[in-house]
């Protein structure tokens, strides 16, 4: 049951644009901004002239893995993929159930400001569908809190692992969103291999795709190349999503060039986590030639990496550390890749302080965009469709999993 309260009217709050304005809503609609428009009105919340931003969306994460919530645990996995597959697989027994855990994750992401999140959900020879059905019961239990699409992910391989592929389809046809891959040519050793397999899937099932792609220099742009192929092939525009492309950090002038243009023709969107260790793909030059890049979280605190606490504002400052921005311009690209952009990725109607836009907003004290990418201050209150689902970082109501 939904208990969280609705608000029809926001006073007194900063715009992104720096104006002060009063911000009605109806039915999760943002109907009316302006001065002035909520003087009469008994059921208004102030703003106490804090600045409005639209929620935050994580366009790529892994609520399945993460540690958050349980006592520190040193990180074991060695540097390589492998090893990190490996020691994720074998610690899996010695944790607590999934859906416990991600929900908790959840929680903390609302508190943050997440209005919206795609996250990964393993699907292996090892736990088949069993992630799928724990993140599946988290998905309802917080559909009012946030929008969660579930992508099933073979973390481990799809064609080096038997009867992955099969379970692919299952989770599909069990309701996860969209269907994943990871590098065709370091885990699997076919690139045309695993993405036939993965587009046949997506296209029979009538579902978007979302592909972790690691792998660096040739290899990895070969894998850009053929799943733009597909994707024109396919006509799945705008329902292909690369994750990562560190290739693209680290391509010369001609390969990105030519890179970003197919890309941006076959409608193939682009989600970065800054990179880590890796290449940054360059942001701002791949939306200049048309490309949805948008942002995503990816680990935090998991078997993969022990950093992190799920606040996309910490992921947008770091995207804009890691690409060297310091103007007010620069930093609201940052934000909105955290935002406008990451709602465009995952195919969401489009929300913010805007009239005809959902009303997913988040309240913090900050002046400008830039200052709230820069300085990271707490989230005063956060709406979902027009609903208060968190105060001061924590959930107005918790999440009761079925
Ligand atoms: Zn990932």
């Amino acid at each position: 049951m939904v208990t969280t309260s609705s608000v029809r009217a926001l006073s007194d709050v900063r715009l992104p644009s720096g104006e002060q304005a009063d911000i009605l809503i109806e039915d999760g609609i943002v109907t009316a901004v302006g001065p002035g428009l909520a003087a009469d009105r008994a059921d208004v919340v102030h703003g106490a002239r804090r600045l409005v931003l639209p929620g935050f969306v994580d366009g790529h994460m892994h609520l399945d893995k993460t540690l958050t919530g349980l006592p520190w645990m040193p990180h074991r996995a060695g540097p390589e993929r492998a090893s990190r597959i490996e020691t994720e697989r074998r610690m899996r027994a010695e944790l607590p159930p999934v859906a416990p855990r991600a929900a908790r994750l959840v929680a903390d992401c609302v508190g943050h400001g997440t209005t919206a999140m795609r996250s990964h959900v393993d699907v292996d020879d090892a736990i088949g569908l069993s992630h799928v059905a724990a993140l599946l019961a988290v998905r309802e239990a917080a559909a009012a809190h946030v929008d969660l699409q579930l992508v099933a992910f073979p973390q481990s391989g799809v064609l080096n692992r038997p009867g992955v592929r099969s379970l692919l389809d299952a989770a599909i046809a069990a309701g996860c969103d969209l269907l994943g891959g990871i590098d065709p040519v370091a885990i699997d050793g076919d690139l045309d291999g695993q993405l036939d397999v993965l587009f046949a899937i997506a296209e029979r099932r009538g579902v978007g795709l979302d592909i972790h792609l690691h792998d660096p220099g040739a290899a990895g742009m070969a894998e850009i190349a053929g799943v733009v192929e597909r994707t024109r092939v396919h006509g799945m525009a705008g329902h292909v999503t690369v994750s990562h492309g560190f290739c693209l950090g680290a391509a010369d002038d001609s390969d990105l060039e030519r890179l970003a243009a197919s890309m941006a023709e076959a409608g193939v969107a682009l989600v970065t986590h800054g990179g880590g260790a890796s290449p940054m793909p360059p942001v701002k030059r791949l939306r200049e030639r048309g490309v949805t890049v948008f942002a995503g979280n990816d680990d935090i605190r998991d078997p993969w990496s022990p950093l992190g606490t799920g606040d996309m504002l910490e992921r947008a400052m770091l995207i804009a550390w890691r690409g060297g921005y310091r103007t007010d311009a620069d930093l609201a690209v940052a934000l909105d890749v955290a935002t406008t952009s990451g709602a465009q990725g995952l195919g969401l109607p489009r929300h913010g302080p805007r009239v005809g836009s959902r009303a997913d907003l988040v309240l913090v004290d900050a002046e400008t965009p830039a200052e709230a990418v820069a300085r990271r201050p707490g989230r005063a209150l956060v709406l979902k469709g027009g609903r208060v689902v968190a105060r001061d970082g924590a959930l107005t109501e918790p999440l009761v999993l079925a």
